[in-house]
């Protein structure tokens, strides 16, 4: 039974934070700059408008510069998670091999069987990544005609080798890769084309620091090829019409126009500090986040990283505190001093906690972040 509304609930209002901006350091959803949120106040076009296709073509350019890629990138009003499943009925025919590190990459698998084909998931422990070796050996054994895989597993922090993986499914004959780069676009190198990623998507509310509700996605012409005669892919997700549709610069469906007002000008402040400043930024986060680390362990508090050296994400950190340490407490302390970071994922909640240093974030505010991180665990016993 439905619980009863309850009478004395708080005002919704007074539930919502107001802090300047550079507090806010959830994996997801990330902060939205004050500029992209005052976008989604222009009014309604009819989403078969003269207007609309002008918005449609120009959010091309941008997506494209994003992806790197000439192909047509897709979006759909949806979260991520939609496109996890667009992979799989348009990507996929029989057999899927998930590559499974941490909890999304464990959903990609749950998606695999829900839409009905035979799965299997390679699985590593939490914070690990998946070599290419891992892959060769996986495929030799068994007949796969797509491989899942998350990028930046923000669950755990670790970044998975996409690149050499990719290289090792084209070896494979007709294998795609269907790639999870949701906490990875906008804040870590991808390369759609060079790579030649068979399907390779995101959504809004990660390193693209927009709002949750938009979903972007690049296919390969194999990919399309495939889709073509796969006969579950459905009418919302099917990247056929997708492809049909950005062509025309149309939407397939009545999209959420508001958002698609924020992703312009996102997109135009994105081309402004360049893809690869981006890139570079959250490079220069990442590595303060784990130097900070080192230095709490000098000073006698262990703080320990999941992910391995040379394996971490640069959007994503996924801290382990020392036993005793209760990983909610630490992060209640810091939302009572006005800072929001990510408890741990799945089984890792009462170990961890997760720093998400992605999106329209500076090294500065999360340096003020790490002070008062520093404050909240080097309290109490050592
Ligand atoms: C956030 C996230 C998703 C799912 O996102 P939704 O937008 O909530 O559907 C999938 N994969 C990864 C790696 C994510 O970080």
């Amino acid at each position: 039974m439905m619980p009863p509304l309850r009478a004395d609930r708080p005002d919704k209002r007074l539930m919502i934070p107001r802090q300047p901006f550079g507090r806010f350091f959830l994996p997801g959803p990330t902060e939205v700059s004050a500029e992209v949120l005052d976008a989604q106040r222009r009014p309604m076009i009819g989403h078969r408008s003269a207007a609309m296709e002008v918005l449609f073509a120009s959010l091309q350019l941008g997506l494209r510069a994003v992806f790197r890629t000439k192909r047509p990138v897709y979006s759909a009003t949806s979260s991520a998670t939609g496109l996890m499943e667009a992979a799989l009925r348009n990507g996929a025919r029989r057999r899927v091999l998930a590559l499974v590190n941490g909890g999304f990459g464990e959903r990609f698998y749950r998606i695999a069987l829900a839409c009905g084909f035979e799965a299997d998931a390679l699985r590593v422990a939490p914070g690990q990544v998946h070599t290419p070796e891992l892959l060769v050996d996986a495929l030799r054994r068994r007949d796969y005609d797509a491989v899942t895989v998350v990028h930046s597993e923000t669950s755990t922090g670790a970044l998975n080798p996409v690149a050499a993986l990719a290289q090792t499914a084209r070896n494979a004959s007709d294998v795609m890769l269907l790639v999870d780069s949701v906490s990875g676009i906008g804040g870590v190198a991808v390369e759609s084309d060079a790579w030649q990623l068979d399907f390779v998507f995101t959504g809004s509310q990660k390193a693209l620091a927009l709002p949750p509700g938009l979903s972007f996605g690049v296919a390969h012409e194999r990919l399309l090829a495939r889709a073509r005669s796969a006969r579950g892919r459905g009418i919302y997700f099917d990247l056929v019409d997708f492809e049909a549709f950005v062509g025309r610069h149309q939407p397939p469906h009545t999209p959420a126009v508001s958002l698609y007002y924020a992703l312009d000008v996102q997109l135009e402040r994105i081309a402004a500090e360049t893809v690869e400043a981006r890139w570079a930024r959250h490079t220069a986060m990442a590595e303060r986040c784990w130097a900070w680390v080192d230095e709490m362990r000098e000073r006698g508090f262990p703080l320990g990283i999941l992910a391995p050296i040379g394996y971490r994400s640069p959007t994503v950190t996924c801290l382990t505190l020392p036993a005793g340490r209760s990983a909610p407490a630490v992060v209640a302390a810091l939302a009572a001093r006005g800072w929001t970071i990510g408890a741990g994922y799945g089984d890792l909640a009462a170990t961890t906690i997760r720093i998400g240093h992605m999106g329209d974030h500076t090294v500065a505010e999360l340096e003020a972040l790490l002070d008062a991180l520093g404050e909240v665990v080097g309290r109490g016993k050592r």
